[in-house]
């Protein structure tokens, strides 16, 4: 069922209007419209209203324009639900907390995730009617929607006594995060990257382990053995800002050993070092021989003459040419698919972006096509990002290059992500083509959105 035109307008506007599109608002009747949720939004009926195409689009209206929470929807956050503890890169809302206990993501129909930035104002709402929770546009229900649980190694403690999920908080559906600190050396010098906030993000826990981390490697050990046993995590992230001496290097090897050794393992399943590359590569080695399974180098931008000019400090750490060689170097020492790069879009033309992701997918690396979202306390703050026209091309266009090379999209840290929604959609488009009798159109919203890569044109 498709939904009635009046209904896709609605939808749309929201998102359009963040588009800077200049569709004018008109008064509707709220009566109706508030009877017409309800009865579309019933489970069941829900997901045969709503197509994968349609979630989509709204989730994408989401991250743009935030959720506004209810107070009916509080209920059982920090118990049941997982509650936001805090910690998030490239969160348009970091720092926008309310005086209670936040939620930190939404399951939704079709196998969509979304989690919620917090918008006070958004015409999205979430709210609790009779027990279920439900997400409407204004005063019109959409669809049931449930809070991601709350995963049990949250309610345990270190041996140190901090709450796990301080150090370790939960996110992209199956990975645990560890930041080892909020601080960067190149904001002291006015040397940061353009679009990072980290300074901005405040650590849940304020350890000072060497005085420069947040916790200890048997702490981070602690809470990646309770987090991987316990609640089906399958990925681990260590990432923080680039210090004094390059010391978060070792910090890395240390924390690596420690966790393989907690777990018992050669190689941490599932684990990611995200840090500048070292410039003897020997460490490289070392990384992987301390337990690591792969790196993320992440460059930002491919741009030659644009790299210096928006990460000044990695310029000055080490050149653009041997970056490259590391990364090169890295595929020999973790394996193709192991070694990524963010790419973030949306900070230089799309020919270089896309020239980018190419050079890397053609040597078994990801360059990944992270959304630019201007960050609150970057340098870009206030700043507009492209439309979500120019993304969609772009992310499905990164799709492309990935199937030419054989690089998988449910990749290290895609849970939830919009490129991991567009592969799915991508494919279950192509599988209903096969089935001859459930053959769908190319007027099929999820071939505009996965395969041309166009909004659609309602
Ligand atoms: S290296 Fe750049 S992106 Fe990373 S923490 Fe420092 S300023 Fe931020």
């Amino acid at each position: 069922m498709r939904l009635p035109s009046g209904m896709r307008q609605l939808i749309k506007r929201p998102i359009q209007k963040k588009f800077k599109s200049a569709i004018p608002l008109h008064s509707g009747d709220s009566a109706l419209l508030s009877l017409l949720g309800k009865v579309i939004s019933r489970p069941g009926l829900a997901e045969k209203a709503f197509g994968e195409g349609e979630v989509f689009l709204i989730k994408g209206g989401m991250f743009l324009s935030g959720v506004k929470v209810d107070p009916s929807a509080d209920e059982g956050i920090g118990a049941e639900w997982k509650e936001d503890s805090g910690q998030h890169h490239y969160n348009p809302s970091a720092g926008l907390r309310r005086p209670r206990l936040s939620p930190y993501a939404i399951h939704m129909p079709h196998g969509l995730y979304s989690p919620i930035y917090l918008n006070p104002t958004s015409p999205f709402v979430l709210r609790r009617d009779k027990g279920d929770l439900f997400l409407s546009l204004e005063e019109l229900r959409l669809f049931p929607v449930q809070f991601e649980r709350r995963p049990n190694y949250y309610s345990q403690a270190t041996s140190t006594g901090v709450p796990m999920h301080h150090i370790g908080p939960h996110r992209l559906k199956r990975q645990v995060l560890f930041e080892y600190n909020a601080y960067c050396r190149y904001f002291t010098d006015n040397t940061q990257c353009l679009f990072c906030g980290i300074m901005s993000e405040r650590p849940a826990h304020h350890g000072h382990y060497q005085s420069q981390f947040v916790a200890s490697p048997t702490e981070i050990s602690e809470v990646a053995v309770a987090a991987y046993k316990q609640d089906a995590c399958t990925e681990l992230q260590l990432t923080g800002g680039v210090l004094a001496d390059r010391a978060e290097v070792h910090y890395f090897m240390d924390v690596g050993r420690a966790v393989k050794e907690g777990m018992g393992v050669d190689t941490i399943p599932g684990s990611q070092a995200v840090l500048v590359p070292p410039q003897d590569f020997r460490q490289i080695e070392e990384l992987k021989e301390s337990g690591w399974q792969g790196v993320a180098f992440n460059l930002e931008v491919w741009n030659k003459g644009m790299w210096p000019g928006i990460v000044p400090g990695k310029a000055a750490t080490i050149t653009r040419e041997k970056w490259l060689e590391a990364m090169e170097f890295a595929v020999g020492v973790f394996g193709k698919g192991q070694v990524t790069s963010v790419l973030v879009a949306g900070l230089e033309p799309k020919e270089s972006h896309l020239e980018g992701l190419e050079w890397m997918a053609e040597r078994g690396i990801y360059g990944v096509p992270i959304p630019w979202s201007p960050t609150p306390g970057s340098s870009l703050d206030g700043h507009q990002t492209p439309t979500a026209a120019w993304h969609l091309e772009v992310t499905v266009k990164a799709l492309d290059i990935w199937e030419k090379y054989g690089l998988d999209p449910d990749r290290h840290s895609s849970g939830g992500l919009h490129y991991s929604d567009l592969a799915t959609i991508r494919r279950h488009w192509r599988e209903s083509q096969a089935e001859e009798a459930t053959k769908s159109s190319k007027h099929d919203l999820r071939y505009t959105l996965a395969v041309e890569g166009k909004l659609p044109d309602l």
